[in-house]
């Protein structure tokens, strides 16, 4: 079983990120994109390309969506990263969309995946198990819904779409996105100890913790926002 790091979903500048969290980019085995809205997979074609560079020989797989491989391997075309002679081995591989699918192993790691609800696009949220038997789960950009609470059932730490307040749960985005509020009582239902929130709409960066306090009316576990390049251990 190979050894190494994940990555699920990728951001812009992901070789200097990874690092500034003290991670070698060369120790990456697996990358996990949800879903193919921009924010979760711009950085994707950089990545590869900086790991050519600095000399990579060892394979990198990509997991996604069944109906993400040809879009994934579009966008890593445009950029000349999908094949170049002499480049690593790059798969694009699909997951399986049944609830709480096993996606694969990394050494003491476990991944699984269930679809989610995102609107129109086509999404899934995603449990990783430690053999030490800590689990994280991330929702992923989705609406409140009953898959993610499921497979975050006795989680350790759930990471949880809150793009919203409460007070604009009416928005139009509202159908595809968390409030706070809504994350919380997903938090609880799936009784995990502790809830991250993330994806927070930037009018609401000033503002924090009023949602921080909007998800523990609903849980009552340990409630907090997610912060860029902190390591949260297991
Ligand atoms: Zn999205
Ligand atoms: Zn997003």
């Amino acid at each position: 079983m190979p050894e190494g790091a994940l990555l699920i979903d990728c951001g812009g500048s992901p070789v200097q990120k990874l690092r500034r969290a003290g991670v070698d980019p060369q120790a990456l085995v697996s990358v996990v994109i949800t879903h193919i809205h921009p924010d979760h997979v711009y950085g994707l074609p950089a990545l590869v390309r900086n790991l050519a560079v600095l000399g990579r020989q060892a394979p990198l797989t990509i997991h996604c969506r069944p109906e993400h491989v040809e879009p994934l391997r579009s966008l890593l075309s445009l950029f000349s990263t999908l094949e170049r002679p002499g480049m690593f081995a790059l798969t694009v591989r699909a997951i399986g969309l049944a609830e709480d699918a096993h996606a694969f192993d990394l050494g003491p790691l476990s991944v699984r995946t269930s679809p989610n609800e995102h609107g129109a696009m086509p999404n899934f949220a995603v449990r990783v198990d430690a053999t030490r038997g800590r689990s994280v789960v991330y929702s992923s950009d989705t609406r409140p819904c009953d898959a993610v609470v499921a497979l975050a059932r006795g989680a350790d730490t759930l990471v949880h779409d809150a793009t919203y307040s409460e007070r604009d749960r009416g928005r139009a985005g509202g159908h595809a996105h968390s409030t706070a509020e809504e994350a919380g009582e997903v938090a609880a239902r799936a009784g995990v100890r502790r809830l991250i929130l993330t994806h927070i709409g930037a009018e609401y960066h000033d503002e924090v913790d009023a949602l921080a306090e909007e998800a523990r009316k609903r849980f009552a576990g340990e409630v907090e926002i997610a912060r860029e390049l902190v390591p949260y251990p297991l």
